[in-house]
């Protein structure tokens, strides 16, 4: 959906995920960001290719809600081993539509369920608050304070 691989966030949400990154490396751990701001324009494409039955459950957001991403102040990302340099067990897939993607899904393997609460607290520790069906997603402090946004990512300061 995107032309080019680049994520973008408001500057106050940016500069604390940052701070972030920062305070997990002395953990072995560097974050793995899958999306951030996304221009209203790709989340009216999402829903204009979704199905009636992904529209119903809350796969994909209303266009005319708009998304959190939107507004960018929200990520969505996990860690990876900075030794390795793989993406490290998480309860669920990024972007799977099931109870692993709760973040307080209790099940599968230990190791995995204490990767994800690290990353939930290292980002609560900076002032993002995690999205309650998915472990990955986390909007930034006075989200909802910022406009809804169609910015192409043509159009943003590569470094501001
Ligand atoms: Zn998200």
């Amino acid at each position: 959906m995107y032309r080019q691989a680049h994520a973008f966030l408001q500057r106050p949400a940016a500069e604390a995920l940052v701070r972030v990154n920062k305070s997990l490396k002395p953990k072995g751990y560097g974050l793995l960001v899958f999306d951030a701001y996304r221009p209203w324009s790709v989340t009216k494409i999402f829903w204009d290719m979704a199905s009636k039955e992904e529209r119903k459950i809350g796969f994909v957001a209303n266009p005319n809600k708009g998304s959190r991403h939107n507004r960018g102040c929200a990520v969505d990302l996990s860690l990876f081993d900075l030794q390795t340099g793989l993406e490290v067990p998480m309860p669920s897939a990024y972007d799977e539509f099931s109870e692993r993607a709760s973040p307080k899904y209790k099940g599968g393997p230990e190791e995995a369920r204490a990767t994800r609460d690290l990353l939930r607290t290292m980002m609560e520790a900076e002032g993002f608050a995690i999205y309650k069906s998915e472990w990955w997603h986390f909007d930034y402090r006075k989200w909802q304070e910022y406009p809804l946004l169609d910015i192409p990512f043509e159009s943003l300061p590569e470094k501001p």
